[in-house]
């Protein structure tokens, strides 16, 4: 293959390498960004879960308020009963007292029904905190993973820098301007394998004649139809 044209392949590979380095990092990054959501969504349940329970104990204090209110109020009955001299009185006062019980015995339901709420959300808190303590668990192992595996792609990065700029430095600046000129509206595909006698850049076929230029690689050869650098992968050549 031109010597050119080998350079070129090399640099349109690091190009295309050093592009998926930003995508590879983010991927990582998505990772862990998928665990920290369902964590902030638990806790977002545990502060429900506490407010929910501040509601249930102020509404038992409440209560506890009436009861005794209740209380002194049965009380006063039963001293009033000592005090009075009509059946009429008699009767107005059983009246007070059973409504005075009706209500104690709607208040003391009221608050059992509160305190099983009460003890129905203590448990769901409890399973809910075990469950963020276990989250937050694999959000450290998964961090130490993907610092890893960001580390790791950081210095496959810069390999592939240092092997680009020593590349650079003995390349043709004509052949470097060519393909930095092609790059500009081509990206990482300024130089394309042609694969099935077309082009990997715009799909189309080429002619026999270019194709031939193409396997010989004896010059750099253009794309007819979109103008990008065209080569013809080792392993295709021997095939053919
Ligand atoms: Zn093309």
């Amino acid at each position: 293959m031109n010597k050119y044209l080998q350079d070129l392949v090399k640099l349109s590979k690091y190009d295309q390498s050093i592009s998926m380095f930003e995508p590879q990092i983010e991927n990582e990054k998505a990772k862990l960004a998928t665990f920290i959501e369902t964590a902030e969504a638990i806790k977002s349940q545990i502060n429900g879960i506490y407010l929910e329970i501040d509601d249930t104990k102020s509404k038992r204090t409440k209560n506890n308020i009436h009861l005794a209110e209740l209380k002194t109020k049965l009380e006063s009955v039963s001293k009033k009963s000592t005090e009075i001299s009509t059946e009429k009185e008699m009767k107005a006062l059983q009246l007070e007292e059973e409504i005075a019980k009706e209500q104690i015995d709607f208040a003391n339901e009221e608050i059992e029904r509160l305190d099983n709420l009460a003890e129905a959300k203590e448990e769901q808190l409890k399973e809910l905190q075990a469950t963020l303590a276990e989250e937050e668990e694999s959000i450290k192992e998964i961090q130490v993973a993907v610092d890893n595996k960001i580390e790791e792609i950081n210095k496959d990065r810069n390999t592939v820098y240092e092997d680009r700029s020593t590349l650079l430095e003995k390349m043709d600046s004509k052949i470097l301007t060519f393909y930095e000129k092609i790059k500009r509206w081509a990206n990482d595909t300024a130089v394309v394998p042609v694969k099935k006698q077309s082009c990997y850049g715009c799909f189309m076929k080429i002619n026999d004649k270019t194709y031939s230029e193409v396997i010989k690689s004896e010059e750099i050869v253009n794309c007819p139809h979109c103008g990008r650098i065209l080569y013809k992968e080792d392993e295709e050549i021997q095939e053919a």
